[in-house]
């Protein structure tokens, strides 16, 4: 069974590739899967250089300029020599790489261009960080970063918030139910308005209803109970705005098909990663209850149709049940196609595993319900007693 171990350039950079390398060469790992393009973050690091990681928005590694000759998004330089060395190091440890990129999450980008950004239904532009993926100059910078990154001669291309991303506010004391919340995160920029438009969609009125509600809501008006469901959201918002959410995926699809296409041209293979299961059991390991696969529409992911397009998918597996891993990974094989690859990211420790039989518990469920890979998330993030967990688990396994 393939595997890999998730890790940052700061890991590299603080601990030396050789000792990082070594350690995941030891747990049984097949491959390090390294954060090439990452978006800014303060995080604990347990056994790092520091222990809290200033992370930038940033791309590390030099880019080559020809790529991005002409186009107005150019990716933000990072650490230009954080890979130097990787690509031998991880060779002669019989190592795979894997080049995790984060697309359209990077409000420096978003900072110096506010237009390529998401507009929501008031017409404001709130959320810097996100580059809205039916903006042309941000499809340009994605298939160019793509390319750039599988130039590197990484085994594959992880693809990171390659999609619309949920709403996100640092503080809200306006009690948003999950439906007022997706509705206030919808992108009603020029470009999603024309595609939705050519759709046949009425995006003049999807716009309206969704202000009429999220406004209402914002004066005083009860937020609504329950879930996401499309069922749901017709009955409360009304089938142009369900319509108008629905569009979003021919926005997604056609795009993630341009990068793979580049991806693949540069003689590498996207790996896509949807974050659903991420904003499902992120915080507390205790996910929703619809499966990542059933819900990722509302992100713009239409997994059927990717699945004809894309040959790896990653499923954040962000669960403290073994039993609902493997319900993830199932629903993401039924979804994409039973001949695809799809690799199960598990946490080691905190908030999803509290010990080594519960993390083999999960990766023995997710091979069991057909994942053809197991990634650790992620290195730099989790003490070492916790990262032993991992060989524990892929002796299981193997
Ligand atoms: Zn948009």
């Amino acid at each position: 069974m393939d595997s890999s171990v998730y890790a940052f350039v700061e890991d590299l950079r603080g601990e030396g590739v050789e000792r990082v390398l070594d350690r995941v060469s030891g747990y049984g790992a097949a491959g390090v899967t390294v954060g090439v393009v990452h978006h800014a973050s303060r995080d604990v690091t347990p056994h790092g250089l520091s222990r809290l990681t200033v992370r930038h928005d940033g791309a590390h590694f030099p880019v080559p300029a020809e790529l991005f000759a002409g186009l107005r998004l150019k990716p933000t330089p990072g650490h230009a020599d954080a890979l130097d060395g990787v690509r031998e190091a991880c060779s002669e440890r019989g190592l795979k790489l894997h080049g995790w990129t984060v697309f359209l999450r990077n409000a420096t980008l978003g900072g110096q261009h506010p237009d390529v950004t998401v507009r929501d239904c008031f017409g404001d532009r709130g959320s810097l960080t996100d580059l809205c993926p039916a903006h042309p100059d941000v499809r340009d910078y994605a298939v160019a970063l793509a390319r750039a990154v599988a130039r590197l001669g990484v085994d594959s291309v992880v693809a990171e918030s390659l999609h619309f991303r949920p709403l996100k506010p640092q503080r809200s004391f306006v009690p948003l139910g999950p439906m007022d919340a997706y509705l206030f995160g919808l992108c009603f920029c020029d470009y999603c308005m024309r595609r939705a438009t050519d759709l046949g969609v009425d995006a003049d009125v999807a716009r309206d209803e969704c202000a009429r509600i999220v406004g209402g809501v914002l004066d005083g008006d009860a937020p609504a109970q329950g879930e996401v469901t499309r069922a749901a959201l017709t009955a409360y918002a009304g089938p142009d705005v369900v319509a108008y959410a629905r569009a979003r995926s021919e926005t997604v699809t056609t795009l993630v098909s341009e990068v793979a296409s580049a991806v693949a041209d540069e003689g590498s293979k996207l790996v896509f990663i949807d974050s659903t299961g991420a904003v499902k059991g992120y915080t507390d390991g205790l996910p929703t209850p619809g499966l990542a696969a059933h819900d990722a529409w509302q992100l713009g992911v239409d997994l059927v149709a990717l699945g004809d397009l894309v040959p790896a998918f990653g499923v954040l597996a962000y669960a403290r049940d073994a039993a609902r891993v493997a319900d993830d990974v199932g629903a993401y094989l039924r979804s994409v196609g039973k001949d695809r690859e799809v690799r199960a990211v598990l946490r080691p420790g905190f908030p999803d595993s509290d010990s080594a039989d519960r993390l083999v518990a999960k990766a023995r469920g997710a091979k069991a319900a057909g994942a053809m890979a197991i990634d650790f998330y992620a290195y730099g993030l989790v003490p070492h007693p916790v990262l032993d967990r991992i060989p524990v688990a892929l002796a299981e396994v193997h």
